[in-house]
């Protein structure tokens, strides 16, 4: 294979060159983080079954018009994304507390909120991500009123939707984290797409039954099992990647 340019390294992923102008290819890597890059590990696996499931997600998003930087899954650990330019802010969306917001508010973790709160986080890792308001963002330029506007209807259908989705195969969506981009077309019109991925790094998915923890806390809290809660989690999507060709069968719906 010819060596591709390689256009940025973060944490879980890595971006090269797109076989095509205006493309990139999204590597998923093993490795993890958490606290802000103090804690490091490999969870070996993960890049494989994140790349599966965020295709997944990306799909079935798609699927209900939510538009994505998603175009195809190349291999076991790369996809084919459309270039955006991502916008600097962290969508939050919380239906039980949990994380940061017990802390902040001294609340018990699994507390049902009152309504899904969406919280906006500034993308920036030296600063640690602070939370911060749509005035931050609207006045250093992070984003405009419409683009927000976009990013949060968005954020809101997406967790409806996730949150049925999970639920269907025993999993309670209680948060998760989105990034947008924004996507230039032949007119030179922009619009705001998911970008990014949806996996057990950047959500919490509790057991409807047990409560128990199948995503990166398992990871940040030390709890063990983290490559075989991902790998249940794609499990009950229906993708694991020992299912083969016909592997995007879906979920299995439990009583
Ligand atoms: N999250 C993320 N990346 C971040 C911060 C948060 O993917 O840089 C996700 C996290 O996995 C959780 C949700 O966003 O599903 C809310 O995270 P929280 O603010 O509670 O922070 P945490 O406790 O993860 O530090």
């Amino acid at each position: 294979m010819t060596r591709r340019r390689k256009i940025y390294e973060g944490k879980a992923k890595v971006l090269f060159e797109g076989p095509e102008p205006g493309t990139l290819v999204q590597y998923f890597k093993d490795d993890a983080t958490a606290f802000n890059n103090e804690k490091k590990g490999v969870i070996t696996g993960k890049g494989v079954l994140n790349n599966r499931i965020s295709e997944y997600l990306m799909l079935r998003l798609a699927e209900v018009g939510i538009p994505t930087h998603f175009v195809r899954r190349l291999n076991m650990r790369e996809q084919l994304v459309k270039e955006v330019e991502i916008v600097p802010v962290e969508v939050v969306v919380r239906n039980i507390a949990a994380g940061s917001i017990c802390k902040r508010f001294n609340i018990e973790e699994g507390t049902p909120l009152p309504r899904s709160i969406v919280e906006y986080y500034y993308k920036n890792d030296e600063l640690g991500d602070p939370l911060i308001s749509e005035e931050h963002i609207t006045a250093f330029g992070w984003a405009a009123p419409p683009e927000i506007d976009d990013m949060l209807s968005l954020s809101l259908r997406i967790n409806d939707f996730l949150t049925g989705l999970f639920l269907g195969i025993g999993l309670r969506l209680i948060d998760f984290k989105l990034e947008y981009g924004r996507l230039y077309d032949e007119n030179e019109q922009m619009r705001i797409v998911l970008a990014d991925e949806i996996t057990p790094d950047g959500c919490r998915l509790w057991d409807v039954e047990t409560n128990e923890k199948m995503d990166k806390d398992r990871f940040r809290r030390d709890m063990g099992g983290v490559a075989e809660a991902y790998q249940e989690v794609a499990r009950r999507l229906g993708i694991t990647p020992e299912s083969g060709q016909q592997d995007i069968k879906g979920p299995s719906t439990i009583q």
